[in-house]
């Protein structure tokens, strides 16, 4: 059994006799219930609405005891973004959820690190578990053989979330404001640094949006050196293997190509 987006703390103890009693149960929430609190809503902040609600700090503290327990296993984003349209001011018409997806790791770390918990913590529940639970063997650990996906973290340093520095398409956020623990110097995907101080690097656009690199956004910035090897090379989009460097001095384009002269 798995339960999703757990925001009552109500319900820990009944899990808890469930898994004594050889129930299998695996649980999981979210950044906002472990970080956001009701009591700090303004008034007609639609942007804090998600589905189920952001309950009091007394609940959330509770949560937080369940994750220290292990009654939690997970922590995922439940990234669930919509345009500002959709976030109408009426808490009972506007779109339910929040965008956690970039700001979930600083969020939770944040909150961890005042609870006197570790980074390795906040690994596990939001990287070892969650892979574990979704069966992707190669991910989830640093170790020999499995995916080199890595984020490199300052874990004290800060900064103040600004929706203008959001990479999220709809820039609405609950946590505007907020300064948070935890800036991700750069993160690596298999191998492949797909972002650098804050920015997605060229390669990203060409390996993880093939499209966008055909539309011409992955060929601005320097030319990347990166050559695919070894898995990389056999899983890449092959449109985007063949893509020109079009930054490279005296590129031009390539002829087409006719039959063959006598
Ligand atoms: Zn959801």
């Amino acid at each position: 059994m798995h339960i999703l987006h757990l925001s009552s703390s109500v319900a820990l103890p009944l899990i808890a006799d469930a898994r004594r009693d050889g129930v299998r149960i695996i649980v999981e929430t979210c950044p906002h219930f472990l970080t956001l609190t009701v009591e700090e809503v303004p008034d007609g902040a639609t942007e804090f609405t998600c589905c189920p609600p952001i309950r009091e700090a007394a609940n959330q503290d509770t949560l937080w005891q369940g994750l220290q327990e292990g009654t939690i296993d997970c922590v995922v984003s439940d990234r669930s973004p919509c345009t500002a349209e959709l976030k109408t001011d009426d808490f009972g018409t506007a779109w339910g959820g929040i965008s956690s997806l970039q700001l979930g790791l600083p969020a939770i770390w944040t909150a961890a690190r005042v609870r006197g918990r570790e980074l390795a913590d906040v690994a596990r529940w939001m990287s070892t578990a969650p892979a574990a639970l979704a069966g992707l063997a190669g991910k989830g650990a640093i170790a020999p053989g499995l995916d080199a996906d890595f984020v490199v973290l300052a874990p004290e340093e800060t900064f103040t979330v600004g929706p203008a520095a959001l990479h999220h398409r709809n820039r609405v956020t609950a946590y505007a404001g907020k300064t948070l623990h935890g800036v991700v110097r750069s993160t690596w995907l298999r191998g492949v640094q797909i972002a650098d101080a804050g920015r997605p690097t060229p390669r990203a656009a060409c390996w993880y949006a093939p499209e966008r690199a055909r539309r011409g956004a992955g060929a601005r910035g320097p030319a990347p050196t990166w050559r695919p090897t070894g898995r990389a090379r056999r899983e890449r989009p092959r449109r985007c293997a063949r893509r020109p460097d079009r930054t490279r001095p005296g590129w031009s384009a390539p002829r087409a190509r006719g039959p063959p002269r006598s």
